[in-house]
């Protein structure tokens, strides 16, 4: 694994970098700030994390990850002490363009199209699709997390904060790592990572579903605690395709989205599958169909803070009830060698 070779500086970040006071943006975790590279001069953006075992993950995925078109790059990540607290110092590429949203609310005069989001949507399975052919499932995949590189008309559409990846690997990938002793696990114990990537496959949909329309799919009226309805009615998958929104978006997108959103997360359409389809693949053939978006954003834009508490929250209540549907496997499970050891642990 080249990963291996990914090891964080133990020197100063101070001898290689100026750290500014600008804030670029404020995370859950802290904030990230510009700094420069005393080499060259680039400006570069800087996240902070208390050393941990869940900070290590993050910038070991997210380092792996690194070298796709569509993925906040990784240019350097030091681990130094301050005040005695261990730190990762992450450097990436700063990304100048800002969030995915906030760039089409400001698209001017001109409608946003469903080539565009189209075109979009390709970026963003671009990085999927990578992500999951290396066994990485982001599971946080939300519109504060998909940047712009610059404001310049070929920016590039990144994904970004693996905060909450996870490493996906099956049970043959498993058995073929030697670290690994997989006597007493049974299969559908490391089986589910289709689990953790049909998370960011309702990413996708909720995230094409904004982008065709403006408004998301689920949504309750007061935004506040995620309400019993709507969390019904992401289980039930109860959303629709109101008019007149919608009424000129085609039927392939429709259907991509309903394959995204499928409740089932064992039915839900998989990477391949969906960069498969003629919308993703030949995007720069979708119609150019003008489209409601940019002046739904604007109107909602006082909202649009709800909307991304809910997407949020939808995503840490699907962790953690694909996590438990992990842990479930294991209980359930019947495998011999698994009951020999439960019953040696009973006796
Ligand atoms: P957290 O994991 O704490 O939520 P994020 O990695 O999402 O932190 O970063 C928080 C915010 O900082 C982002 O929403 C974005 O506004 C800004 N940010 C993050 N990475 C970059 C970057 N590479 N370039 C510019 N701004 C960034």
């Amino acid at each position: 694994m080249n990963s291996s070779t990914r090891i964080p500086k133990t020197t100063p970040i101070t001898d290689d970098y100026d750290i500014s006071n600008t804030v670029l943006g404020l995370g859950i975790n802290g904030k990230v700030v510009e700094c420069v590279s005393k080499k060259n001069g680039h400006r570069r953006a800087l996240k902070v994390l208390h050393d941990s075992v869940k900070a290590r993950r993050e910038v070991e995925l997210h380092w792996r990850a690194s070298g796709c078109l569509h993925i906040v790059e990784i240019i350097d990540v030091y681990d130094n002490t301050y005040g005695g607290k261990r730190c990762l110092l992450v450097v990436m590429e700063c990304m100048d363009g800002g969030e995915l949203f906030q760039r089409i609310q400001d698209n001017g005069d001109r409608a946003f199209t469903e080539r565009q989001a189209a075109e979009i949507m390709h970026s963003i399975c671009v990085a999927v699709k990578h992500l999951h052919d290396t066994n990485i499932a982001h599971r946080d995949i939300k519109p504060e997390n998909l940047l712009y590189s610059s404001s310049e008309p070929n920016a590039l559409l990144k994904l970004t904060d693996f905060g909450f990846a996870k490493e996906t690997l099956n049970a043959a990938d498993t058995l073929q790592t030697p670290c690994y002793t997989p006597y007493y696990v049974a299969p559908e114990v490391l089986g589910p990572e289709k689990y953790d990537k049909s998370c960011d496959i309702w990413s996708l949909g909720v995230v094409m579903y904004i982008l065709l329309c403006g408004f998301p799919p689920f949504y309750s009226n007061h935004g506040l605690a995620i309400s019993p309805g709507m969390k019904k009615r992401i289980r039930l998958g109860q959303y629709d395709f109101p008019e007149p929104e919608w009424s000129n978006v085609s039927a392939e997108a429709k259907n991509l989205i309903k394959g995204m959103l499928s409740v089932d997360p064992e039915k839900r359409l998989t990477i391949h599958q969906i960069m498969s389809s003629g919308w993703i693949r030949q995007f720069k053939a979708v119609p150019q169909t003008p489209l409601y978006t940019t002046s739904l954003l604007r109107d909602t834009s006082q909202a649009w803070g709800d909307v991304q508490d809910e997407m949020s929250r939808s995503l840490a209540t699907m962790r953690v009830d694909y996590d438990q549907v992990q842990i479930k496997s294991l209980e359930q499970s019947n495998n011999s060698l698994l009951n020999k050891r439960r019953n040696k642990v009973g006796a």
